[in-house]
């Protein structure tokens, strides 16, 4: 099968591996599309903690595919040991054992991958795969709105212009917001964040307050403005991964005051991976149209341009492979 390697030495080539042999409680499935971000970025670039890969690596963590009975199907990308406490009640989002496919096993930028049975989610009949492919991203998101848990006519801000981002703007319209305005740096993502259902795009922070701000960029700058738009009693939830490190000047008095609640997340639960497949099943997710970048796999040189900000003056969404 021909298959994305990254090398770990900054580098990432097509290769040709061997048919993947499934081990006891897998299943192979055929991808049809993976998509993009800029993790792989830094799993290609070797900049991420040594402590998540495993190189050479087969990328692909953002995948949808058909399992060998032709089914649409997704699988959840970290793999739970199912035993450690965290597991047992379900925060699977934080397993004692690190392993996530596209990471430290082989990922789904290949012809065939090898996952385990378990994680796998059968998509109902009719489910589109561009729709699909964005589910890993989706799921996130929805873990953190759910914790949340806005409640209807919320007054909105999501922090961001880039996929992650424009997800929220989506997904928060399930919790029927007053409004969602968008507070993003790139002019070009406009026009996705108002098909998302924003009413603003704005690039200036307004003085408006929010009972409920997503930050979504993973910029310290991102974070200070995010925390200094929320309502007294509003909530603020922190999607983005801001760098190693960096830190951003607190008044705890005023978080106080304002009887802030503060919500940080990372990834996604099994849970939130079924709510998500049950909400494409039934048909109330269409997250497609952030898909503005379609490479083949022997075009991935043209897809990682576009992902690295090449035409940066372009709308960018989702860029993906198709297998
Ligand atoms: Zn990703
Ligand atoms: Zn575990």
């Amino acid at each position: 099968v021909r298959a994305l390697v990254a090398l770990g030495d900054g580098t990432v080539d097509l290769a040709s591996l061997p048919e993947p042999v499934p081990g006891d409680s897998e299943l192979v499935v055929r991808p049809l599309m993976s998509g993009l971000c800029g993790t792989d970025l830094e799993l290609i670039d070797a900049t991420i903690d040594p402590a998540y890969v495993r190189y050479p690596l087969v990328l692909g963590h953002e995948w949808v595919g058909r399992d060998d009975e032709g089914h649409l199907v997704v699988a959840e990308g970290i793999v739970p040991c199912g035993e450690c406490q965290p597991c047992r009640r379900g925060a699977t989002n934080l397993c004692e054992t690190y392993d996530e496919i596209g990471f430290t096993r082989p990922g789904a930028l290949a012809e065939a991958v090898s996952v385990p049975a378990d994680l796998v989610h059968r998509l109902a009949e009719g489910v589109d795969p561009l729709d699909a492919v964005l589910v890993e991203p989706m799921a996130v998101v929805w873990r953190a709105l759910r914790r949340a848990a806005p409640l209807a006519g919320s007054r909105c801000l999501v922090v961001g212009d880039g996929t992650v981002a424009l997800l929220a703007v989506m997904l928060l319209q399930r919790f029927d917001p007053v409004f969602v305005d968008v507070l993003g740096a790139r002019r070009a993502q406009g026009a996705l964040a108002l098909h998302a259902g924003a009413r603003h795009f704005s690039n200036a922070p307004a003085d408006e307050r929010y009972d409920l701000v997503v930050e979504a960029a993973g910029h310290p700058d991102a974070v200070t403005t995010a925390l200094g738009s929320v309502a007294r009693g509003g909530t603020l939830v922190l999607l983005g991964l801001p760098p190693h490190g960096s830190t951003i000047p607190v008044a705890p008095d005023q978080l106080v005051n304002d009887d802030v609640t503060l919500i940080a997340n990372f990834s996604y639960t099994r849970q939130a991976w079924a709510e998500v497949v049950g909400l494409l099943d039934a048909g109330h997710l269409h997250p497609s149209f952030l898909v503005t970048h379609r490479a083949t796999l022997d075009g991935y040189a043209t897809a990682l341009a576009a992902l690295r900000g090449v035409g940066a003056d372009e709308a960018r969404g989702k860029v993906l492979i198709e297998l």
